[in-house]
């Protein structure tokens, strides 16, 4: 019970964002406890992922290697998780709150018999027991709880851009090759084939400007987005265009784009409000961000409080002004 465990998710066979920042945040977490970090890589043939996550400063990485494991069949995921938990008994495990960790975690707690929280947005070791104060949104959004569960390991998904992801360092981890005992007959549903979503990840992005309800028409966005390419193209930052909420409930843009607590939850340079009042649930989302820039007609809005810079301006004065500016 002497190990923080948390599950490696990849991208283009390197570790992703999420599970950087998971190693981040776990390897605070067990320094508190005076514990070692590491991770497990779930899968077949895939040396080269568990090699690129040994440079971010964990203790050892157990590679779980099987033919089942190929690609992401979630029984044959799961099952391994629960073989290995098993033998090394970890106090803590982490996943990322995304597909895999939503299909993986929930059932491996199960298996386990421990607790699970879903969807956390903070993570705290209690000084006096040593067990992880977990935060999360309750009620839609509406309140934020803070939970304590008894069991072990002590288990949680963890909401993505919650902690920094982490860098590499000079010390390079252990590398564990294990082999699960696994029988086709725990295959109960097979992934057919993966369809890659179009999404857009805010979270990449280095300005983003987002409309609210205050952009009145559909086609109005099309400035904001002549914006962002006059951006692109001027300074070379990626740049995305995002929304509050009534712009999505509107159907105008899909949910990826969102900023807020039921959306993304974003840190960029610049973040560019256009006609948006900055209500607390917006303000969660991208309170981060590095600058921030408002856009509104009213002086009194609240996004003008978080602001940096404010302009007390129409959008549809000021945005095709800016993007003349920038193509000159
Ligand atoms: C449980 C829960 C979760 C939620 N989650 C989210 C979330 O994730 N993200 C989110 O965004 N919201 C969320 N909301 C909704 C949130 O409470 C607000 O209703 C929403 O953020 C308001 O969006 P807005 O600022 O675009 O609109 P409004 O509050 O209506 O503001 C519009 C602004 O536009 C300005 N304006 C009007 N015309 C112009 C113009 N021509 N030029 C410039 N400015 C102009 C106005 O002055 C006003 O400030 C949530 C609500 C609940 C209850």
């Amino acid at each position: 019970m002497n190990e923080l465990l948390l599950l490696v998710e990849s991208k283009e066979g390197l570790p992703d964002k999420t599970t950087l920042e998971l190693i981040r945040g776990g390897s605070d977490l067990a320094k508190e406890l005076g514990i070692d970090t590491s991770a497990v890589v779930v899968g077949h043939e895939t040396p080269s992922l568990a090699e690129s996550v040994a440079s971010y400063g964990l203790k050892k990485i157990y590679r779980l290697e099987h033919p089942m494991l190929s690609g992401f069949q979630p029984d044959a995921w799961v099952g391994a998780l629960e073989w290995l938990c098993r033998q090394i008994g970890p106090r803590i495990f982490l996943a990322s709150h995304s597909f895999v960790g939503k299909e993986v975690a929930p059932r491996l707690a199960c298996r386990l018999k421990t607790e699970l929280t879903t969807d956390c947005i903070g993570l705290k070791i209690d000084p006096q027991d040593g067990l992880l104060i977990r935060t999360k949104p309750i009620y839609g959004g509406n309140a934020i709880a803070a939970l304590k569960c008894a069991g072990l390991p002590q288990m949680v998904t963890v909401r993505k851009n919650i902690f920094e992801p982490m860098e590499p360092v000079d010390t390079r981890s252990e590398l564990v090759d294990l082999v699960p005992d696994l029988d086709e007959s725990i295959i109960k549903v097979r992934s057919l084939k993966i369809v890659p979503e179009e999404v857009v990840e805010l979270d990449k992005a280095h300005v983003v400007i987002s409309g609210g309800r205050g952009v009145v028409e559909k086609e109005d966005f099309d400035m904001l987005k002549a914006l962002a390419a006059a951006l692109n193209k001027s300074s070379g930052n990626v740049t995305m265009v995002g929304c509050s909420r009534p712009v999505v409930d509107k159907c105008w843009l899909s949910s990826d784009h969102q900023v807020g607590l039921t959306g993304s939850i974003i840190a960029p340079d610049i973040y560019v409000a256009v006609g948006i009042s900055g209500a607390i649930q917006h303000l969660v989302g991208m309170i981060r961000s590095k600058k921030i820039i408002a856009i509104n007609t009213d002086p009194g809005c609240n996004m003008f409080k978080v602001a940096d810079y404010g302009v007390v301006e129409d959008y549809k004065v000021l945005i095709p002004a800016l993007v003349k500016k920038l193509e000159e």
